[in-house]
């Protein structure tokens, strides 16, 4: 292939892909702009002057209708692709992307059925295109496009704005600077009365995107010519005037083949007497020429632009892409290490919250540095350790014979029951954490961007993490409930040797009779002893506690969520086969769509950008 048909070729694929991507005419800024810098050849012309024949003769295959009246009545934009030479030639449409039209035939009728199916069997028009692509190794590569004839009046069937109608159609196609004009007039009509000429000389009054065709010389009146027009004397336009003799309308009807059609152009330019000195410059064969040579020139001059619209699309596409997240595979292996991944990337937040990095992880410090002290603190003691309330105790464990030295087993049921007012604040501690960690996961789950469009995998980390966190939980309490408990199992043996001394040290200041103290016994003081000495000791429990009920709860429950938050959710996992992982990982449709279609998208433009870099485009 040469330089000019691999440019032409590739601006050919890359349109396609807009149009195939649905950003034809429409949607997204930067597509639309990427199509308005390619140029493609609209036909333009009054009714039956011959577009659809010339379209035809430049492709070398009949598949449009043709014919008298409005025959072309919705924008066929028609797309044409060379391929390596002994290829079979194809047609394909936009709207059914599996079929393949080897029969040519077929591709006309598929054409009036489409546009009836839009505009009904009337004589109405529909702005909504077309799209065929044509595969051949005997065409140009080119977009064309199709259009409505102009016309002058609304015939019958018609609405009367028919007219204004096609003609807004037609103008909103040729007034984009990339489109290239094929402006038809019949040679047996004059030229100042050309419909064609009239809207472009409008659209490009310079004239320098214009294509002047002349069809139907073959019916001009005896005696004329047309070399007034085909010279440029007429109207000039900046490219020349290429004049064309396409099949009449009883050729068609004697089926006369596109070889046969083509071959007899030829002659009829050869052996001309009027047009025999332009006969290079005439006919279909050359029209295509001429066009696809000017559009190698546009391209060229737009290869900048272009390139740098596709690096935008893919920076563009690239980053929405990271955005929709990565497509998932499809093997449960794959898909079982996308969960890991995921379920990585979730505790990886998680312990960032725990250990600093993002907050929350001090809420539990906050636990251990005033709510478990302020809740020891206003623990009822006073209530516990009342005068009334020692004396009631001491006089039942003491019975029916009342102490002698010390009420030991008065002092074990005050300790007992005082230490039983800790396990309050022990489980109020552990519950608390838990609910700081239950929120920490909650958080670290929303602020994992990748698992935001598992929605099925969040809840089921949420399930699994918080059951965990459950566990955690029941053994935190079982620990300090068993702190507290070894607390009252045995009392530190210290703390009661020194007790007598005290009695005697507080019963009797200057030191010696030891009566003095054993008369104090039953009164007010000695109560008031031993509710202090008890005090004093639950005292220096409570100290102990609030040092190692943090411990026991960091161990049990903040560690273990460091550490193996996420095992009960492995070993489910674990169990699952392909079809229940895959639900796992089950995402929203309308996102998995838009993720495909931006690959697609990519992808086209990737290969187009390679394409473009491939190409050597010095002449
Ligand atoms: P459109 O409405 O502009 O698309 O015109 P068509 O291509 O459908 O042609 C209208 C009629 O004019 C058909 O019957 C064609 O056979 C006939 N026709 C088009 N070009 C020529 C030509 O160069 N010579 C002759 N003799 N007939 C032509
Ligand atoms: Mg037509």
């Amino acid at each position: 292939m040469t330089t000019m048909e691999s440019l032409i070729g590739l601006v050919n694929r890359i349109q396609r892909a807009c149009t195939v991507l649905g950003d034809y005419g429409g949607g997204d800024n930067t597509f639309s702009s990427l199509w308005e810098a390619l140029p493609s050849v609209a036909v333009v012309g009054g009714q039956s002057s011959g577009k659809s024949s010339v379209l035809e003769s430049i492709v070398g295959r009949d598949f449009l209708p043709r014919g008298s009246g409005i025959v072309t009545r919705r924008p066929l934009v028609l797309q044409l692709h060379k391929t390596e030479s002994g290829q079979q030639e194809y047609a394909e449409f936009l709207h059914l992307p599996k079929r393949r039209f080897t029969d040519f035939a077929l591709v006309r009728k598929e054409i009036q059925d489409e546009t009836d199916r839009i505009t009904g069997r009337t004589k109405q028009i529909s702005n909504v295109p077309i799209h065929l692509s044509i595969y051949s190794p005997n065409v140009v590569n080119l977009t064309l496009i199709d259009l409505p004839g102009l016309t002058k009046v609304a015939v019958e069937g018609q609405p009367e704005t028919i007219v204004e109608d096609i003609e807004n159609m037609v103008r909103s196609y040729v007034e984009k600077p990339n489109s290239i004009i094929l402006a038809i007039s019949p040679a047996n009509q004059d030229i100042a009365t050309s419909d064609a000429i009239k809207l472009a000389r409008e659209v490009d009054p310079s004239g320098e995107r214009t294509f002047g065709v002349l069809t139907k010389l073959d019916l001009m009146d005896k005696g004329t010519n047309a070399l007034e027009v085909l010279e440029g004397r007429s109207y000039r336009l900046q490219h020349p005037w290429v004049g064309i003799v396409n099949r009449s309308q009883a050729d068609i009807n004697k089926n006369v083949d596109m070889i046969v059609a083509r071959r007899k152009e030829r002659e009829y330019f050869a052996t001309s007497p009027d047009y025999g000195h332009l006969a290079s410059k005439m006919g279909s064969e050359y029209l295509a020429k001429l066009l696809s040579k000017h559009l190698e020139t546009v391209i060229r001059a737009r290869i900048p632009s272009i390139t740098s619209l596709i690096n935008k699309s893919i920076d563009e596409l690239e980053s929405e892409m990271d955005h929709l997240g990565r497509p998932i595979a499809v093997d449960a292996g794959a898909q079982l290490y996308t969960i890991l991944e995921l379920c990585r990337a979730f505790d990886c937040i998680f312990k960032e919250h725990l250990d600093g990095g993002r907050p929350g992880g001090d809420r539990i410090y906050g636990v251990f540095d005033n709510q478990l002290p302020a809740a020891l603190r206003k623990l009822p003691f006073d209530r516990h350790l009342s005068l009334q309330n020692v004396r009631k105790i001491v006089s039942e464990a003491d019975g029916y014979q009342p102490h002698l030295i010390a009420p030991e087993q008065g002092y074990r049921r005050l300790i007992e029951g005082s230490l039983n007012y800790f396990r309050g604040p022990a489980e109020a501690s552990v519950d608390a954490v838990h609910f700081v960690l239950k929120e920490l996961v909650r958080k670290s789950i929303g602020e994992t961007q990748e698992l935001k469009r598992f929605p099925t995998l969040q809840a089921e980390i949420s399930a699994a993490t918080g059951e965990s966190l459950e566990r955690f939980r029941d053994d935190s309490k079982k620990t300090v409930i068993r702190l507290v408990e070894m607390e009252a199992s045995y009392l530190t043996v210290e703390f009661f040797r020194k007790l007598p001394q005290e009695v005697e040290k507080v019963g009797n200041p200057a030191g010696g009779n030891p009566a003095a103290s054993t008369v104090d016994r039953y009164t007010e003081g000695h109560f008031r002893r031993i509710a202090s000495n008890v005090s004093s000791y639950v005292n220096m429990v409570s100290d102990t506690l609030r040092n190692t009920i943090p411990k026991a709860v960091v161990h049990c429950q903040v560690r273990e969520a460091k550490q193996s938050l996420l095992n009960l959710f492995y070993t489910q996992i674990g169990k699952k086969e392909g079809k229940q992982l895959s639900q796992m990982l089950d995402e929203d449709p309308a996102l998995m769509e838009r993720r495909q279609q931006c690959a697609k998208r990519l992808e086209l433009y990737k290969a187009a950008r390679d394409e473009i870099d491939s190409v050597s485009w010095v002449r």
